[in-house]
């Protein structure tokens, strides 16, 4: 599942291919990967049935309508993230394609005659200045994922709505979710206040997306281990100095998954695998249930928290 880095390593790569790009043609091959489009004046999300999957055949052939027509000629602006949102301004027009991953979505840039890739949803023939005629894909297996074009709406802090862009703006689908740790107006004191404002445990406050977005399963686990932290500590306990430590160890796994992610895609031809991922051999704790601890040597155990699995040290990650 892709998690925040792997959306970043899409967005820096998508960055110098799309940007100030016309969309020439749009074609939805499989409208199901349009769930989250929301046509002008129409359609509520009746269509989608109940696990998100499916959609009737009216519904989904509005919905591939209304996307083709708002989305060609478009001029597409600078990527932006938040966590794991990935969106792309349209010019002028006050609207962003939103592009959900989900489970196993991919934005994969091709060559504009390329064969299509498995799992081939919606085409976008995108013609930019310097780099000519190219292709945009999203490709979803599962279909978890989703492409929409959505509203921007302003920032309530005013400031630019997220890594990769200066615009003070977000698509109204993702206004709802915090600032992600590696966002250059993440506000630490902020966060560090509302993690200890927390009743909860320590790994239940980084999962909550209004708390500080991005940080799923595995990174909190690896940045709780770094930290020394037991994932049950409750929020309200961290000092000030143990919860901006805890910060900083997030931002170093970030930093950590990116740099190895680096080396996985070229300036062409960008993918996420929603597969095993690259940064799968730097895992100290997650997923690693009797291993060894790289630390101390103590086996690593697995705890269950609001319903999520979280795997420790119990040597060096006691409770207090
Ligand atoms: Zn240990």
């Amino acid at each position: 599942m892709p998690e925040l880095p792997e959306v970043e390593v899409v967005r820096a790569g998508l960055a110098p291919a799309i940007t100030g790009a016309r969309v020439v043609a749009v074609e939805v091959v499989d409208p199901r990967a349009l769930k989250r489009h929301l046509p002008l004046g129409g359609v509520d999300a009746a269509g989608v049935g109940r696990h998100g999957v499916s959609l009737d055949a009216e519904s989904g052939a509005l919905r591939a309508a209304d996307f083709e027509r708002r989305l060609t000629g478009a001029v597409l602006g600078a990527p932006a993230r938040r966590g794991k949102f990935l969106w792309v301004p349209l010019g002028g027009a006050g609207e962003a394609l939103l592009a959900h991953l989900g489970m196993s979505g991919q934005l994969l840039l091709r060559a504009h005659e390329a064969p299509d890739d498995r799992f081939m949803r919606i085409h976008l023939w995108i013609s930019h200045p310097t780099h000519g005629e190219l292709r945009l894909d999203f490709a979803d297996q599962r279909l978890f994922g989703s492409l929409a074009i959505d509203t921007l709406v302003p920032t309530p802090d005013g400031k630019p709505g997220g890594t990769g862009t200066d615009l003070a703006a977000i698509p109204g689908q993702a206004l709802h979710i915090a600032r992600d740790p590696l966002d250059p107006a993440f506000d630490d004191a902020a966060f560090v206040q509302g993690l200890r404002a927390r009743r909860s445990a320590v790994k239940v406050a980084l999962l909550d997306q209004t708390l500080v977005s991005g940080i799923g399963n595995i990174y909190a686990d690896e940045a709780l281990w770094r930290a020394r932290l037991h994932p049950g500590t409750p929020a309200s306990l961290l000092s000030v100095r143990k919860a901006r430590e805890l910060l900083g160890r997030t931002r170093e796994v970030f930093a950590q998954a990116l740099a190895e992610g680096g080396t996985s895609f070229d300036a062409q031809y960008v993918n996420v695998n929603g597969q095993a991922g690259y940064f799968a051999h730097s895992l100290n704790a997650y997923g690693r249930i009797g291993v060894p601890c790289p630390r101390c040597d103590t086996p690593i155990r697995k705890i269950t928290l609001a319903g999520r699995s979280s795997h420790f040290c119990p040597r060096c990650q006691r409770k207090r």
